[in-house]
C-alpha cells in the first residue's frame, strides 16, 4: 500500500486567489503531500473560497456539502477552507458544516504547514483567522500552475471601500511589497523559463501609497520592464481614479508591457458612480480613455460593469449602455449587483429586483460580444506579437500582446516562444492567424 499523502485544492474567484492556491500547494508539497486532480484520491482537500458575489458563495457551500459525502466514505480525510469566505464566516463555517477540520483566513496563508501539523497531531479542529494582516507575510514555497505565465503579487488589500464591495473587509488594508523583492522574483521566474508575468493587486495604481520607501506604480513598472529575463508584462486590476500620465508614458515607452488596459468603470451614470463611491465621473473617465488612445491608438480597453446597483433605474441603465457604446470597449465583464452584508450598499434604498438585473445583464452581454467582434475585426491583416500557451489539434493557442485570443497553425515546439503573426480571419472567440517566420 502506498504511504504517499495526496492533496487537492479547489479554487474559486480572482487571480489573487489562484495565486494563493499556488502558495498553499507549495507548502503542502514541502511537508510531503503530493498533488492529485482527483478528489476521491485526496487525503487533504482544501477549498480556496471567494465571497465577492452571493452566487459564488452558494456554489462553494454546494461544494462543501459534497465533501460531506466524501468524508463519510473516508473518515481520515482532512477538509480545509481558506480564502475570502473563510475570513468572513470563520467559526460559522464549523457550525454550518461540522465536517470541516481547518479554517484559514486570508492573512494566514503562510501558516498552513504549522496548522496541518497541529491538526494531524491533535485531530482537533483548527481555526486561524487574523483580523489584520502582517505588513509583509513571510515567503513560502510556491508551485506554479503552468510554465509560461506567472502571477506576481505587488500589493495586498484595498483601501477604496466601494460601497458594494466586500474585498476591503476580507483582504485588509493596502500593503505594498518592496520593489527589490518583486524585481528579484520576476528575474528568477524568467530564469526558470517563464515568458510573461502578471503583476497582481486589487488596485495596482495604489502601489507604494502605503509607504515612502518604494516609489509609485509607474516606477515599479519601469523597474520590472528592465528585467531582461522576461518578455512580456501585464498587470491587473487598475482603478480609473488612480491611472495617471506617468503610468501611460511608461507603458507607451515599453516594448514588453502590454497595451492592454482593464479599467473597471462599474457604471456609466454619474449618480450611480457617486453612490458607489468610485471617486470619478464619466467625464473624467472619457478624458482618461482619450489620453490612453492618443498615446496608444491600438490599445485594448476592457471594463467591469455592475448592473442593478441600488437606485439604478431605467434611465441610469440607458446612460450606462450609451456610455459603454461611446467608449467602444474591446470587451466587458458584466455582473449583476449582489448584496453583501456589512457593505454600505446593502442598506441603501431602492434595491433592484432580480429579473430587472437579469434583463440588463443580458443586454450588456450582447453589446459586449458586438464590441469584442468589432475590436477583433480591426486587426484582420495586421501583424501582432503572440505567445503560444497551449497546443490543441494542430493549433497553437494563446494571447497577442493586446490580449486577443489567437489560434495559429504551427509546431508544438513553438509553445512559449514570442512569435510574430498576421491575423487572417475571426472565428469567435479566436483570431485565426498565420505565423510569420
Ligand atoms: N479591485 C478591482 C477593481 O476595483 O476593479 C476588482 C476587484 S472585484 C473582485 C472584481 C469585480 O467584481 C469588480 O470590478 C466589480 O465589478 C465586481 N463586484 C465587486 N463587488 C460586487 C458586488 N457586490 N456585486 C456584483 N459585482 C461585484
Ligand atoms: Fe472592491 Fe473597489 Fe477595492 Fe476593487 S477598488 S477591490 S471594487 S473596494
Amino acid at each position: 500500500m502506498s504511504h504517499t499523502k495526496y492533496f487537492t485544492i479547489v479554487t474559486y474567484g480572482c487571480q489573487m486567489n489562484q495565486h494563493d492556491s499556488e502558495r498553499l500547494a507549495g507548502q503542502l508539497k514541502s511537508i510531503g503531500y503530493e498533488y492529485t486532480e482527483a478528489l476521491s484520491e485526496a487525503n487533504f482537500v482544501l477549498v480556496n473560497t471567494c465571497c465577492v458575489r452571493e452566487s459564488a458563495e452558494k456554489k462553494i457551500y454546494g461544494k462543501i456539502g459534497e465533501l460531506k459525502t466524501l468524508k463519510a466514505s473516508n473518515p481520515n480525510l482532512i477538509i480545509g477552507i481558506t480564502g475570502c469566505m473563510a475570513q468572513k464566516d470563520r467559526e460559522k463555517l464549523f457550525e454550518k458544516a461540522p465536517h470541516i477540520d481547518l479554517v484559514l483566513g486570508t492573512h494566514n496563508v503562510h501558516q498552513l504547514v504549522d496548522l496541518v501539523k497541529e491538526f494531524e497531531q491533535t485531530k482537533d479542529r483548527v481555526l486561524s483567522v487574523w483580523d489584520e494582516a502582517e505588513r509583509l507575510a513571510p515567503d513560502v514555497p510556491t508551485i506554479r500552475k503552468g510554465n509560461i505565465s506567472a502571477w506576481v503579487p505587488i500589493m495586498y488589500g484595498c483601501n477604496n471601500f466601494c460601497t458594494y464591495c466586500i474585498v476591503p473587509y476580507v483582504r485588509g488594508r493596502e500593503r505594498s511589497r518592496p520593489v527589490a523583492d518583486i524585481v528579484k522574483e520576476v528575474h528568477q521566474l524568467g530564469l526558470e523559463g517563464f515568458k510573461e508575468i502578471i503583476l497582481l493587486g486589487q488596485n495596482v495604481n495604489s502601489y507604494g501609497k502605503d509607504t515612502d520607501e518604494f516609489g509609485d506604480f509607474a516606477d515599479l513598472l519601469a523597474a520590472v520592464d528592465k528585467v531582461e529575463t522576461i518578455e512580456r508584462i501585464r498587470y491587473m486590476t487598475s482603478h480609473p481614479r488612480d491611472m495617471n500620465d506617468k503610468v501611460i508614458t511608461v507603458i507607451k515607452n515599453s516594448k514588453k508591457i502590454c497595451e492592454y488596459f482593464h479599467l473597471p468603470v462599474q457604471s456609466g451614470s454619474n449618480t450611480i458612480l457617486k453612490l458607489m463611491n468610485r471617486g470619478y465621473t464619466t467625464e473624467y473617465y472619457r478624458e482618461l480613455v482619450a489620453k490612453i488612445r492618443t498615446a496608444m491608438p491600438h490599445a485594448s480597453l476592457t471594463t467591469d460593469i455592475i448592473v442593478g446597483f441600488p437606485g439604478e433605474d431605467d434611465k441610469h441603465f440607458e446612460e450606462a449602455y450609451d456610455f459603454i457604446k461611446e467608449i467602444n470597449f474591446a470587451g466587458l465583464h458584466v455582473f449583476p449587483y449582489s448584496k453583501r452584508e456589512g457593505t454600505k450598499a446593502a442598506t441603501m434604498p431602492n434595491q433592484v429586483d432580480e429579473s430587472t438585473k437579469k434583463k440588463r445583464v443580458h443586454k450588456l452581454m450582447s453589446l459586449s460580444q458586438e464590441l469584442e467582434l468589432d475590436y477583433m475585426n480591426k486587426f484582420v491583416n495586421k501583424d501582432l506579437d503572440f505567445i503560444a500557451e497551449t497546443y490543441e489539434n494542430g493549433y497553437l493557442v494563446g494571447h497577442s500582446s493586446n490580449y486577443l485570443k489567437i489560434k495559429a497553425k504551427g509546431k508544438e515546439e513553438y509553445i512559449g516562444k514570442m512569435l510574430n503573426i498576421t491575423i487572417k480571419n475571426i472565428e469567435y472567440p479566436y483570431c485565426i492567424s498565420k505565423i510569420n517566420l
